[in-house]
């Protein structure tokens, strides 16, 4: 079997993402993009909890199914539009989340209110205008307004976190949602305005993190 450790890693973040409530049932979706122009996604409509990675699909740089025998994820159009378009992404999640979601029905942005959102994300993450789900218009709007961020929130619909790895992209939609709660109580409670960082805190937080953990 073709790239049974990432189908591995794809099914395990794919369950975490469940598990924390980032999907529901068999919404959402993981993606990987190998250095030759394979890319591994997971199939439409599938539970994951007994998701196993012969269900995992690998397809060429063209987009033709070269491993498994389910559907691919209906957003494939749409992952495989981002990857062509953005050389340093090599991983993709889709995900429902609601709070960041809801961030997306009330502001153009989740703006840099933590440290979290700029270590992971890279600073404010920008609300992409609607578009269909399953449709190639997905990844266009999303790469349009990524614009080198981590991740972007799709108007009614939810999110896309990408990364250099899926690690990056996991971390991505994890943080971005926690801090969507965070920035969603404070404005609730304040009523209105949210005390934000100043462009030079953002950087920092953005630069602290490459250093942080156990990287080799
Ligand atoms: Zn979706």
């Amino acid at each position: 079997m073709m790239y049974l450790q990432d189908k591995e890693e794809i099914i395990e973040v794919a369950n975490e993402i469940k598990r924390i409530g980032l999907v529901q049932l068999t919404g959402g979706n993981v993606s990987v993009r190998k250095p030759n122009g394979d890319i591994i996604v997971t199939p439409s409509g599938m539970p994951y909890e007994t998701m196993t990675p012969d269900q995992v699909l690998v397809l060429n740089k063209d987009g033709q199914v070269i491993e498994g025998d389910l559907r691919p994820s209906v957003d494939t159009v749409a992952i495989k539009y981002i990857f062509d378009h953005c050389p340093n992404v090599n991983a993709v999640i889709h995900t429902h989340q609601p709070y960041a979601t809801a961030v997306g029905l009330i502001a153009d942005e989740l703006p840099a209110c933590c440290t979290t959102l700029c270590n992971v994300c890279l600073g404010a993450v920008p609300v992409a205008p609607y578009s269909a789900a399953a449709s190639e218009d997905m990844g266009i709007q999303a790469v349009e307004y990524l614009d080198g961020k981590r991740a972007v929130i799709l108007k009614h619909h939810g999110v896309i976190a990408v990364g250099p790895t899926l690690h990056d992209a996991e971390y991505s939609c994890i943080y971005l949602e926690d801090v969507a709660k965070c920035w969603l109580a404070a404005k609730a409670a304040a009523g209105g305005e949210v005390a934000l960082m100043t462009p030079e805190e953002v950087e920092e937080a953005v630069n602290t993190h490459k250093t942080y953990g156990q990287k080799h």
